[in-house]
């Protein structure tokens, strides 16, 4: 048996790229019955970037409603806010005594947001260290991840290894990511990564009239109307791919390349195809978003569940470390 592990900061809403990156992939996972999956919301995480608290509990509420409008099946499995267990904070600050200097200065994501970040702070640097902590503190074994989280998954492996090796055993788990090579990075309105905290990014549970105007913000070279285009370096045609059914994008590359298609035509049918394809969603979504008390209670409910497993792993490693009595 697999246990899956997966989590989402707070930061914002969550977006296309959560979504079919992350979201997605993680419930299809979820669906074997040889797995077991631990989904939560990284709302500690969140702190790095994010200090309104009012702000960061509606991005939880929308994080966790958004796990539940794909389907997530939170009576079969783990589903918890990070800041509701205290272990998490506990375990990460044991590892930060396992983890190098240098590792975290290198991260690829660290040089990233701190050259385009205002509020470059410790816990920006810290990040990959409570994120081996989450992964660490329920021996998880698979981690489905977007490309951006490749390298932070090595580091939780090469923190559990130097752990490990005073535990004398491999005490915690070593994870493996799981990254889906069919999925890229997806990419914002602006042709960098989507992200939450570079506010490029497409929301689809906002109203149709909403959306457009999200759509309407993707970038796009000057070639005009009557020219072909290429389909290849297009954010349009990038997103339209990733949601539409195969026949469908075959359509719309050669409206491409034949010319005479504009990209309000091309991100006139990404509204339509986003608004039909995620109805359901969209619905469910809203249902839990009016509904706080119905949420709560299956946060609550899947805490009581996570926190029995992260005080069994915190009790042996403290154990190891010269905290119990
Ligand atoms: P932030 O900007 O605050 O880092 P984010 O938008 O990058 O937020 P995270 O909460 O860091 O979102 O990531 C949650 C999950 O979504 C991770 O598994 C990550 O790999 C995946 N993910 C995030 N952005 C993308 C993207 N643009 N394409 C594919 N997957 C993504
Ligand atoms: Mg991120």
């Amino acid at each position: 048996m697999a246990r899956i592990l997966t989590g989402i900061q707070s930061s914002g809403r969550p977006h296309l790229g959560n979504i079919l990156g992350a979201i997605v992939p993680a419930i299809e996972l979820s669906r074997n019955p040889e797995n077991e999956s631990f989904f939560f919301i990284a709302d500690l995480h969140s702190l790095v970037s994010i200090k309104d608290g009012k702000l960061r509990h509606e991005y939880a509420r929308a994080i966790a409603a958004t796990w539940l409008a794909f389907g997530f099946d939170f009576e079969k499995n783990v589903f918890w806010r990070q800041s509701r267990i205290q272990e998490h904070t506990e375990l990460a600050w044991y590892l930060n005594c396992f983890t190098p200097f240098p590792m975290l200065a290198n991260a690829t994501s660290f040089k990233e947001k701190s050259e385009k970040l205002a509020d470059v702070n410790a816990g920006l640097f810290t990040y990959p260290v409570l994120q081996a902590a989450d992964i660490l503190l329920y021996n998880a074994n698979i981690i489905p991840v977007g490309k951006d989280q490749k390298q932070h998954l090595e580091m939780t492996k090469d923190i559990a290894t130097r752990f490990n090796l005073l535990a004398g055993e491999e005490m915690l788990t070593l994870p493996e990511p799981q990254i889906d090579e069919r999925i890229m990075t997806i990419p914002g309105v602006d042709g960098q990564k989507m992200s939450k905290s570079y506010h490029n990014y497409i929301d689809i549970f906002v109203p149709e009239n909403e959306l457009k105007k999200a759509i309407k913000k993707i970038v796009s070279d000057s070639t005009p109307l009557e020219e072909p285009k290429d389909p290849e370096t297009d954010i349009t045609f990038k997103l339209y791919s990733l949601v539409a059914s195969e026949s469908e994008v075959a359509a719309m590359r050669q409206n491409y390349l034949n010319g005479g298609f504009g990209y309000g035509h091309a991100k006139q049918a990404l509204l339509e195809c986003m608004l039909e394809k995620f109805a359901e969603p969209r619905r469910i979504f809203n249902h839990y978003m009016e509904n706080e008390q119905e949420l709560e209670g299956i946060l609550v409910a899947g805490e009581t569940k996570a926190r029995a497993i992260a005080q069994e792993t915190i009790g042996k490693v403290r154990k190891v470390l010269g905290y119990s009595s």
